[in-house]
């Protein structure tokens, strides 16, 4: 599902359909900006999920941060790999997930949301997803051993034998609807990270100098 994705004046992407809420702010940051974010992670390509309550920055390790508390922002840091942005509208409640491939193969989205659901209650009907700039399948080839992780994503590829490119993207949407998000309540930018050098940060395509984005969400109150 599209939804109109804005570049403020101050280079940060937003999802039309998150900025309905006027009780979060959200945003996807570029090169030329970048929202804030108060409590961040170490990454370690995972699929932990942590509790930003008591957290301190950069203290925890994982990959996606949720939290229902008014005041603190949660972010994470990507280059090439998959932000998500997740917004419970009757809880209240955010997340914030970094997904690459590996990620992506173990499931972080889906426990993200799981955690949400044990945490806060969240009800997976009532989440809004938003889904920022990353590698797209146009740039993003990977070998055969890493193509094999995700044939259970992408049953219509039948057996993989080959190098392939991978819609990660597409891979985390389909986790979401698989756990229970409602297909018209997941935005994505379609923004590809890698063929847009003059928005993004791209690893694959500056692997010694790339810089990261910062994608996050909060509760104003
Ligand atoms: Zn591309």
């Amino acid at each position: 599902m599209n939804s109109p994705f804005s570049l403020g004046a101050d280079g940060i992407y937003r999802c039309g359909a998150l900025e309905q809420f006027i009780w979060q702010k959200h945003g996807f940051g570029t090169r030329w900006g970048s929202p804030e974010a108060d409590i961040t992670l170490r990454q370690i390509h995972s699929n932990h999920v942590l509790n930003a309550h008591s957290l301190k920055d950069h203290e925890g390790e994982g990959d996606a941060l949720i939290t229902n508390e008014a005041g603190r922002s949660i972010g994470i840091r990507t280059a090439d790999c998959v932000p998500i942005l997740l917004l419970d509208s009757c809880h209240r409640a955010v997340g914030a997930v970094h997904a690459g491939w590996r990620g992506t193969a173990a499931g972080i989205v889906r426990c993200a949301i799981e955690k949400m659901a044990s945490d806060f209650g969240s009800v997976p009907a009532d989440i809004y997803a938003a889904i920022g700039p990353c590698i797209r399948d146009c740039c993003y080839e990977v070998g055969v051993e890493v193509a094999q992780q995700f044939a259970l994503h992408f049953p219509e590829w039948g057996q993989v034998t080959n190098s392939r490119t991978v819609d990660l993207a597409e891979a985390n949407r389909r986790q979401m609807e698989q756990a229970g998000l409602k297909c018209d309540r997941i935005f994505d930018c379609q923004l590809c990270t890698a063929c847009e050098g003059k928005q993004f940060f791209s690893y694959r395509r500056e692997p010694e100098n790339s810089g990261r984005m910062i994608a996050a969400i909060g509760r104003l109150v």
